[in-house]
């Protein structure tokens, strides 16, 4: 082929387009997927590209096309598969192939050569003139006795080792008795999750093999759907996962794990490692560039056969891939909230599409647009209704309002303490879980009413025990905390809201023997934080765990009985058409991680909305029920998956302009909205309507037609652009978000 077509790696609209350059003869080898560097532009800067295609013609003057200029790497970093899966990404989130591409893209770290020293087994009787040189007892008798016993060591060892300058080695290469050849240093890294210890396959239960059948039955069909097991937690899913991949294996095939979040799930992590060990492999973000590309590199080689990681690990270039399996498939870390903003379920589909390969989805919770499917036959629907050990926990809501009348004031209910007491007598772990950190959430003057607040953002500042702060958790400012109101001078500064910081201070206070882990942002900032602090609990060296979301998943203490909810309002009124999904979601997660053994479970959900529905069939372990409730106010409200909603979110530190700029959008869609086929909300505040000092304005738009809603809100959008100077604003467009703005 004369020329290549090439896609240059910049993240612009107005260059998202291919183009052609010539291959010279010296970069013939040039393959598909390769970076190449490339002049570009009037100036003929050097850009870096990607190649996409080939072509022998252009319909184009051929004097005008420059010649690539090199090729960085040894080998293609893209597969015709992934160009292929970055086409579609690029439609379907309408981003630019190149941030697409640099999505998939391995983080290439190039290989680090060293010189290394041989003792050259050609040359005649060597091993006489070495024993020869050895007895002279010189300098170089000191480099020959090294590498006599350690052959092939870097220059920089032996002149450490031996003691020696280079001019002994390099007589000896001069001299012939050793070779130096430059070689890549080997990067061995260590697998955190490894093990040599084997697990062995359970008999699976009816339920299990059920799963397993279908699985296999959908691997060899022509015609693969996509599967969902909604199975309740602690029903084995796990090990339909393992059986499946065992199979898959077998079969020559790879397999694609994706978990929310290593760091949090290191358990399910290490139940892959125990049944597969070396072949498996794992990318978390602790993992430096290098060790993230040596993985890379295993799996493109074939050396692994199954990845398990968050939702990036996708793009590991399997080339035999037969199944990507997606674990608590409802979880929010599945969406990527930076370019392009990606969701890792529906790219598994595309590229198992691609693949011809099986996507399975599994939760005890599913997202109400995967359950919506599976009713609707767009996917497979495989149920399991027990758990292994057939007990499930005992959840009691607890009415806090009731207890404030009776005159409780503590944060604990009268039945959670008297849980976490007997539990604490009974040598029984319990489990204590609040969804916010620091000690209290809201620090205000008693005085004249005035709230300590972020100058850099509308956030009221949350007070931290351990540094005795008033600390931002937009921005993470810190302040001290203030021994007069800022305001009115007065002494009376009240602490409000409670975060985990100040249920960790009382249960230490009520129970001062017992022995407290906290699990939270703040505990966990340090390299392997999250395994230390699991770790301990798991060994018995703590009674009590308090944490945030972190403790709500996946995770599987046999000595947990007790587990309590501080709040479970916290999730539920923050004006987001999730927010019922998301309280049912995290409740049950919680429930799940109590009474998994043999000791039974209690769980206490502290509301002050016992009658709120997501918490009413949270109490009932009611999945079935919580769905047709709230997939009936969603046909109602048409919110997904009956309709689309795009997010368009303005932010800039001119606040005025982000929202006559904002306005004037409104103006232009709804004058194009002739057919009314959209719904508008706004332009409005965001929910947090300043962070870091930008203002930040939304307007959403809904419709039940989500090709016609993206071009109708991209066209309007470049209507916008064409017409006003938006400097200084950042546009940012979300479509179904999984948070609100
Ligand atoms: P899930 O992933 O659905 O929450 P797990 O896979 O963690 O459930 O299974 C719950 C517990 O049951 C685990 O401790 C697991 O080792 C055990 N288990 C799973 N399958 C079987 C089986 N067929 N027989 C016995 N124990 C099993
Ligand atoms: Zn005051
Ligand atoms: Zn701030």
């Amino acid at each position: 082929m004369k020329y290549a077509e090439i896609i240059i790696a910049v993240s612009n609209k107005n260059v998202d387009r291919i183009f052609t350059y010539r291959i010279p003869e010296k970069l013939s080898y040039v393959k598909l997927g390769m970076r190449v560097y490339v002049p570009f532009g009037a100036g003929n800067r050097k850009y870096e590209g990607y190649i996409i295609g080939f072509c022998n013609e252009v319909n184009f003057d051929k004097n005008k096309i420059k010649d690539i200029l090199s090729i960085p790497d040894k080998y293609p970093v893209f597969s015709e598969t992934m160009i292929e899966l970055a086409k579609w990404m690029r439609e379907k989130y309408y981003s630019n192939l190149s941030d697409c591409l640099k999505c998939i893209m391995p983080s290439i770290v190039h290989e680090k050569t060293a010189k290394y020293a041989y003792i050259n087994k050609d040359f005649p009787n060597i091993y006489k003139i070495i024993n020869d040189i050895i007895d002279k007892n010189n300098q170089q008798s000191k480099v020959l006795a090294l590498l006599n016993k350690y052959d092939g060591i870097t220059l920089n060892e032996i002149k450490i080792v031996a003691e020696v300058s280079d001019s002994p080695i390099k007589s000896l290469e001069k001299k012939g008795i050793i070779k130096i050849y430059d070689r890549e240093v080997k990067r061995e890294f260590e697998n955190l999750y490894y093990t040599d210890k084997k697990s062995i396959p359970f008999t699976p239960t009816k339920e299990q093999q059920n799963a397993i059948n279908t699985i296999i039955k959908g691997l060899n069909s022509d015609n693969k759907k996509p599967i969902l097991i909604h199975g309740v937690t602690g029903c084995g899913k796990t090990e339909i996962y393992l059986q499946a991949i065992e199979y898959v294996i077998k079969s020559g095939g790879q397999a694609i794990v994706l978990v929310p979040e290593i760091s949090l799930t290191p358990q399910t992590v290490l139940r892959f490692t125990k049944r597969f060990q070396d072949k498996v492999s794992v990318t978390h973000s602790a993992m430096s560039r290098s060790e993230r590309f040596e993985q890379w590199k295993k799996a493109k080689n074939g050396e692994i056969s199954i990845m398990v990681g968050p939702r990036s690990a996708l793009f590991t270039p399997f080339e035999n891939l037969k199944i990507i399996i997606i674990d608590e498939e409802h979880e929010n870390t599945y969406k990527s909230d930076s370019t392009p903003k990606y969701d890792a379920r529906d790219t598994a589909i595309r590229l198992c599409e691609i693949k011809n390969a099986l996507t399975v989805f599994g939760s005890a919770t599913p997202s109400i647009e995967s359950y919506y499917n599976a009713l609707n036959k767009k996917y497979e629907l495989v149920s399991i209704k027990n758990r292994i050990n057939k007990s499930y926990p005992n959840i009691t809501v607890v009415d806090m309002r009731q207890e404030l009348a009776s005159g409780n004031r503590s944060i604990f209910s009268r039945e959670l303490f008297n849980a976490i007491k007997n539990n604490l007598d009974k040598k029984q772990q319990t489990i204590l879980f609040l969804n916010r950190r620091g000690h209290s959430t809201f620090v205000s003057c008693r005085s004249c009413g005035y709230v300590m607040a972020c100058s850099n953002c509308n956030v009221n500042y949350t007070y931290h025990i351990s540094s005795n702060k008033l600390m931002c958790h937009y921005c993470g400012k810190t302040e001290n905390n203030p021994s007069v109101c800022p305001q009115c001078g007065s002494k009376y500064i009240k602490f409000f809201g409670i975060g985990t910081q100040k249920v960790e201070k009382e249960i230490e206070k009520l129970f001062p023997n017992a022995r407290t882990l906290r699990m939270d942002l703040d505990t966990t900032r340090k390299k392997n934080g999250h395994n230390i602090i699991l770790k301990k609990f798991s060994n018995g060296d703590a009674d009590i765990l308090i944490g945030t979301q972190m403790i709500a998943k996946g995770l599987d203490f046999p000595n947990v009985s007790v587990v309590g909810v501080i709040a479970a309002d916290l999730s539920l009124n923050n004006g987001d058409y999730k927010c019922g999904e998301n309280t049912f979601q995290l409740l049950t997660q919680v429930s799940g991680r109590a009474g998994r053994a043999e000791v039974s479970g209690n769980v206490y959900i502290q509301t002050y909305n016992p009658e709120h529905y997501s918490i009413v069939f949270a109490k009932d372990n009611n999945y079935i029920e919580f769905y047709k409730h709230e997939i009936s106010i969603r046909r109602q409200m048409v919110y997904p998956p009956f309709s689309s909603i795009f997010f368009i979110v303005f932010t800039g530190v001119d606040e005025k302009k982000i929202i006559t700029n904002l306005y004037k959008l409104s103006d232009i869609m709804l004058n194009y909205n002739r057919k009314g086929l959209f719904e508008f909300l706004g332009p409005a505040p965001c929910m947090i309507s300043k962070i870091r000092k930008n203002y930040r304005w939304k307007l959403i738009v809904k419709s039940s037609d989500e090709e016609k809603l993206k071009s109708f809100v991209i066209y309007c959008l470049n209507k916008l652009k064409e017409n006003y100077n938006l400097i200084g604003i950042s546009v940012n467009i979300s479509l179904n978000p999984s948070y609100s703005y």
